[in-house]
């Protein structure tokens, strides 16, 4: 996909550099010799390349966007959180976070969309809706950004957990899994990334097509249909049987435990009924669950359930039997929840003009 009438140079595998050096008059090794640039230096800047001849490092930066994402911001909070938030060739902009973690372990949670079209209630990325996908270029270069940003050091997980539902942008986020994953270009074990699902159903089954050992992730955030549609509106909202099913299909399919993410939300979905409920469709579907204290972003209609009932709706679901994690919002205090930061430089701007 084209992004402000350019294609993206990272992506590109060896073989397709050598066909595009030959045809653009090079030696075919200099497409090998670019190849390796981007796949084992984490470099994509033409100029960077110092074994390639002046005139062929114009000529690739002329062709392709090498990069065409700038970072234009960035936030840090205490534990270490850092949100960047990146300029796209067309101006938009979109998140990615680096997320250290305990054994200094480091995750990068990467945005598949500019905005998000399935508007959940409770999300500022979803606001505005959808403007645009990511190419799968984009989707790359946000992982090579935060590879330059973390001291040229790469990720031990990636989570697609940032802006947009990336099942609704398969074939973009599909490319840029394959790049990530194969051998000969970043080599990453699928078991080390995770895809997030608001519950698109066609997406997810197209994604268990794929065969391969993703970890799949469905907010799931509501236990009954009819809590669940007062979080996500039409019409892009399924049924928890549907999903919990097309989840089974998964695990079949990929070999891999789904999780289900669910925000806890105060006298919306925290009561030990929902608790009791949820653990039960964990152990009957074989799914994980990972519970999120709402990250409050100021204003709205949804806060964060006082401590002892996040506590108590834990260990509800911990006695039933059901396997349960807690996460607390990291970096809180530094705009870092989803969506954020993109939505303050929009505002900012607004109130310049
Ligand atoms: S929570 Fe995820 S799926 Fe829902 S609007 Fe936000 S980015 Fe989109």
């Amino acid at each position: 996909m084209k992004v402000a009438g350019k294609n993206f140079l990272i992506g590109h595998t060896a073989l397709e550099l050598r066909e595009w050096a030959t045809g653009s008059g090079e030696a075919a090794f200099r497409g090998g010799q670019i190849a390796g640039w981007i796949y084992r230096n984490n470099v994509i800047a033409p100029e960077e390349m110092k074994n390639l001849p002046g005139a062929l490092r114009t000529k690739l930066a002329e062709t392709f966007h090498a990069p065409g994402t700038a970072v234009a911001d960035e936030t840090r909070s205490g534990d270490g959180t850092r949100k960047l938030l990146l300029r796209l060739a067309d101006g938009e902009t979109v998140e990615m976070v680096l997320i250290p973690g305990g054994d200094d372990r480091l995750t990068f949670c990467l945005s598949t969309q500019v905005g998000c079209p399935v508007r959940c209630r409770f999300c500022a990325s979803g606001r505005d809706g959808l403007i645009r996908n990511l190419a799968a270029g984009e989707i790359l270069e946000e992982y090579l950004l935060g590879i330059h940003a973390a001291g040229n050091r790469r990720p031990d997980n990636l989570v697609f957990m940032g802006i947009g539902e990336g099942l609704l942008n398969f074939d973009e986020l599909a490319a840029a899994l394959e790049a990530l994953t194969d051998p000969e270009r970043f080599g990453m074990s699928p078991r080390r990334i995770t895809v997030s699902t608001s519950g698109y159903l066609p997406g997810m089954r197209r994604f268990a097509e794929l065969g391969r050992e993703y970890n799949l992730a469905i907010s799931l955030h509501a236990s009954d249909d009819a809590t669940r549609a007062r979080l996500i509106p039409d019409p892009l909202r399924y049924p928890v049987e549907e999903i919990l099913a097309e989840a089974d299909h998964y695990l079949e399919r990929a070999g891999r435990m789904v999780t289900l993410e669910y925000t806890l939300l105060r006298g919306i979905n925290d009561r030990p009924s929902d608790a009791e409920r949820l653990a039960r469709l964990a152990r009957l579907h074989h799914a994980k669950i990972n519970l999120i204290a709402y990250n409050e972003t100021g204003g709205g209609e949804f806060s964060r359930p006082p401590r002892n009932v996040i506590e108590n709706f834990e260990k509800i679901i911990a006695d039933a039997g059901a396997h349960v994690t807690l996460r607390v919002e990291r970096g809180g205090e530094s705009a870092a929840a989803c969506g954020q930061l993109r939505r303050m430089h929009r505002e900012g701007k607004e109130k310049e003009k």
